[in-house]
């Protein structure tokens, strides 16, 4: 198929891409200098674990997509339900009627999900569904009689979406220099980072101190105006954050003492990542009361996201016996039949053995990626399942962050590239999560390449 596309006469050569991208395309996360302006490495086509770029290298998809490609690359069998699904029901209006995908699916996820999380609302990604976690905490505190119940706690260094009330929630400094955001709404603590914890501290008195600092800004700030918490259960985008053990359960424990929603954003952990459907039960033990996902809900083969809601929420609206209060909120393309149906598929390739796949190699994935830990450029390599972080460091004694300006994730990426691998690099660091089919020759091949381009780029620092 790919080789037909390459033969047929519309398919752009690789600087003609370039060429339409820099007059044409705005890509996200521009920088001023180069908004509209700009062309980014091109991919053609995609093949199991690897991708092929505009110039027919073949690479490991790293960063499978951005955390999404869980199954892989060109599974006819997720592509051939996208295309009967189509031909069947391309599309119902969610607002007056409802398909079969999407209950059917609910259902499916349901089982999956912990505690009393029964309920599915979908939406189209995983910002749209982290608005919608929190519009609806809104609305039920509305309902409920306590329209001041609204802040939200989130942390330093985690990334919850690109909305303005999801982006609001993100803790790295870069989302927010530049940008406007409803920062009157959102409190944020500390991020859980044991790498990053303060001297002398050993990781169960940094848990300790985690779990003060929100039991004071709960005391200082007022229960009564406090409406969710919401946490990655390990952050994704802020450099695979492990948090201390117990950490997520005892924040869950003083939600729950003052009547806050605890929502896990499982946008990157769930569906296999971390080797369950969801993570929240399985890998940590708690029961949130909401869970966002999207990503590798449909292995990133249709754009879809969602929240699980948990069914004494629901009830409690229920009792409150409000004809008139409509939650206010929907989107033209909730429960997407094709979606939907792709999900369906997703979830059997998951059940009928990636789950376990992905089990499996995970511990061998996070020890190769140790190995790194030898070069004296990196600080840590840590991660869970299948994602992990190389964190590199100026100096292994203390430890200090690299100055920003030595770019070093772009430069080992670059040097990746060259040898057949994408990354992802985020400043100081480089995130790897490729899909859940990789092999243990696969992750050997990927460790080397590393490697090989951290050894550069230190000869390139010298
Ligand atoms: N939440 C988390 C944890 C994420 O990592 C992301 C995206 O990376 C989002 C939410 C936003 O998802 P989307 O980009 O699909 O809107």
């Amino acid at each position: 198929m790919a080789a037909k596309r390459e033969e047929a006469a519309e398919v752009l050569a690789q600087g003609e891409m370039t060429a339409l991208a820099r007059q044409h395309l705005v890509q996200p996360w521009p920088v001023a200098g180069e908004i509209g302006a700009e062309a980014r490495g091109g991919i053609r086509s995609g093949e199991g674990i690897y991708v092929i770029d505009g110039e027919g290298r073949k690479l490991i998809d790293g960063p499978a997509g951005m955390w999404c490609v869980n199954a892989g690359h060109r599974r006819k069998e997720l592509a051939d339900v996208l295309y009967e699904q189509a031909m069947e029901l391309s599309y119902n209006s969610p607002w007056y009627t409802m398909n079969e995908p999407s209950v059917t699916l609910s259902a499916r996820l349901a089982g999956h999900a912990p505690g009393d999380l029964s309920h599915v609302f979908y939406t189209t990604g995983g910002s749209s569904a982290v608005e919608t976690a929190l519009r609806f905490m809104q609305f039920a505190n509305n309902v409920r009689g306590r329209p001041e119940k609204k802040l939200i706690v989130s942390r330093q260094g985690g990334y919850h979406g690109s909305t303005y009330l999801s982006a609001s929630l993100n803790g790295r400094p870069r989302d927010h220099d530049w940008m406007d955001s409803a920062s009157d709404q959102v409190i944020k603590l500390t991020c859980p980072n044991p790498f990053r914890r303060p001297a002398g501290m050993d990781e169960a008195q940094f848990c300790d101190m985690l779990v003060e600092e929100f039991r004071d800004v709960i005391a200082n700030r007022g229960a009564e105006r406090i409406g969710a918490f919401i946490a990655e259960p390990v952050m994704a985008s802020g450099g695979v954050i492990v948090p201390p053990y117990g950490y997520l359960s005892r924040m869950r424990a003083l939600c729950s003492e003052n009547d806050i929603l605890f929502i896990a954003d499982e946008v990157v952990t769930a569906f296999g990542r971390l080797g369950s459907v969801f993570a929240s039960q399985e890998v940590f033990g708690i029961e949130p009361d909401m869970i966002t996902f999207a990503k590798g809900v449909t292995s990133g083969y249709f754009p879809l996201g969602g929240v699980m809601i948990s069914a004494q929420l629901l009830e409690d609206l229920r009792r409150s016996n409000h004809s008139e209060a409509m939650f206010a909120h929907g989107l033209t393309y909730s429960s997407h039949p094709i979606g939907c149906a792709v999900a369906l598929k997703n979830l059997d390739i998951l059940e009928g053995g990636l789950l376990a796949h992905a089990r499996d190699v995970s511990d061998y994935f996070q020890s190769s990626l140790k190995r790194l830990e030898e070069l004296p450029l990196v600080g840590e390599v840590r991660g869970l399942g299948l994602m992990a972080c190389i964190e590199c460091v100026a100096d292994r004694v203390s430890n200090n962050p690299l100055t920003l300006d030595l770019e070093v994730g772009k430069r080992i990426d670059a040097h990746c590239q060259e040898l057949g691998l994408l990354v992802r690099p985020l400043i100081n660091m480089c995130v790897m999560s490729p899909p859940l089919t990789i092999e243990r020759p696969q992750i050997d091949t990927m460790t080397d390449i590393l490697h090989t381009s951290i050894r550069r780029t230190m000869d390139e620092l010298v």
